[in-house]
């Protein structure tokens, strides 16, 4: 009896999800904290584990310290707070802040009897289901259709295309350098998708009555891809809010998910991924041996052919961060490095103006953590683009990838005022 008792006290803890009515896990009660773990990283995360907690993002904080932003499930808080960590709390209840992003709202038009209007722009104060962000694409592109086409880059794992708009200016299709950008290749990084269409609506609507965005998409092929990982993106959708990596899976495990952003074949085997396909950083089983990042890599590829990569940017969230080349090395700089660094500073700059939102500007390894096999360093040195950068957008940490709803405008309205700063001086 006593060594039966003896083993229930040291069973690990076996936390069921909770699911909705629908299938969906229930996040209520999960609290996030922000943790200062010392330098001992592999025994913090061998305690996320046991913990069942969730990793939703760890700094390796060149800037702010070292530090994870975990979520702890209800059953594991009394057990979480025996371990004794300096942490703080980012949020009392993960549910409630999934609440505030609201519902799923219906799409519309702005002119709902014409098939060639642009989308209403209520699309920008409020989320909305995969299938919507494909009518965006399609509306945006009849109402755009003698300078604009929808394209794909190739499938996903689970067969669904890759889809996204090419805008081009005065000079006709494919006459001058892209200007690449991809959106929520992390699938619960909702705000990337949101502000990658902000973009595109906004070079849509005033090609014609503003000379300043005219001259952007005279100047420039524009190839954006709001959703780069649709498979996840869905499963955020109907199953599991913080869902992050593709849904691939393979031999060998039970382990669903490979990191797109881990994958690219370029400095794939270094610090800044993970070799466990449990990890949320899984790198792959070989380097860029997932379809997404396959069908992606292959449209820049192209690109890089045609007229060169003028700037790419992949976008992501949460921190503030503008982030430049490298991650796979602290020590590695890029032939303009300088300018880089200068530009991405100015760019910062240019966002704060609308609302006092602060960027950090600087090189990926140093700023922020080492990252191998990410889309910046491999558009960076195989496809010479003259500027590869990742963006992580709002906020801090306070709502983290759950960003309610009525911030979806004004994160948008800041990155483009940003935008047109970098555009008229790079
Ligand atoms: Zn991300």
């Amino acid at each position: 009896m006593k060594f039966l008792q003896l083993v229930s006290l040291v069973a690990p803890l076996a936390i069921a999800s909770r699911l909705d009515r629908r299938g969906k896990i229930v996040y209520d009660g999960y609290k996030i904290f922000r943790v200062a773990t010392g330098n001992d990283v592999a025994a913090f995360e061998a305690h996320i584990e046991s913990l069942e907690a969730i990793d939703l993002t760890h700094n390796h904080g060149h800037v702010e310290g070292e530090h994870f932003d975990i979520a702890v499930p209800p059953e594991s808080l009394p057990a979480f707070e025996a371990l004794n960590f300096t942490s703080e709390i980012l949020s009392e209840d993960l549910g409630a802040d999934i609440a505030l992003e609201g519902e799923l709202a219906k799409y519309s038009r702005l002119d709902a009897t014409s098939a060639a209007a642009l989308p209403d722009p209520s699309w920008f104060t409020a989320y909305h289901a995969y299938d919507d962000h494909l009518t965006f694409l399609k509306d945006i592109q009849s109402s755009f259709s003698s300078n604009s086409e929808l394209i794909t880059a190739g499938k996903t794992f689970e067969d669904r295309d890759i889809q996204g708009i090419h805008l081009w200016g005065s000079g006709g299709k494919d006459s001058k350098p892209a200007i690449y950008f991809h959106g929520n290749v992390h699938a619960r990084e909702w705000i990337s998708s949101k502000v990658v269409e902000y973009i595109i609506y906004q070079l849509v609507a005033n090609y014609d009555n503003d000379t300043t965005i005219k001259g952007f998409v005279d100047d420039y092929d524009f190839y954006i891809l709001p959703i780069v990982n649709p498979d996840g993106f869905l499963y955020t959708q109907t199953n599991d809010r913080l869902w992050r990596k593709n849904r691939q899976t393979r031999s060998g495990t039970t382990a669903v998910g490979t990191d797109v952003n881990r994958n690219w074949p370029y400095k794939w085997d270094g610090e800044g991924s993970s070799t466990s396909p449990g990890s949320e950083t899984y790198r792959g089983a070989a380097a860029g041996d997932t379809p997404e990042n396959t069908g992606i890599r292959t449209l820049g590829d192209q690109l890089a052919a045609k007229n060169g990569i003028k700037l790419y940017i992949d976008w992501h969230s949460y921190g503030q961060y503008i982030l430049t080349p490298y991650g796979y090395s602290c020590s590695a700089a890029t032939s303009n490095q300088d300018k880089q660094d200068l530009l991405a500073k100015s760019l910062a700059t240019a966002i704060a103006k609308p609302y006092g939102t602060r960027f950090t500007a600087g090189q990926t390894c140093a700023t922020l953590y080492a990252t191998a096999g990410g889309s910046n360093d491999y558009v960076t040195d195989v496809n010479k683009a003259e500027y590869g950068w990742a963006i992580e957008l709002r906020d801090t940490g306070r709502n983290g990838f759950t960003l309610p709803a009525n911030q979806i405008l004004p994160a948008s309205t800041e990155i483009w005022e940003g935008l047109k700063f970098l555009f008229a001086n790079f």
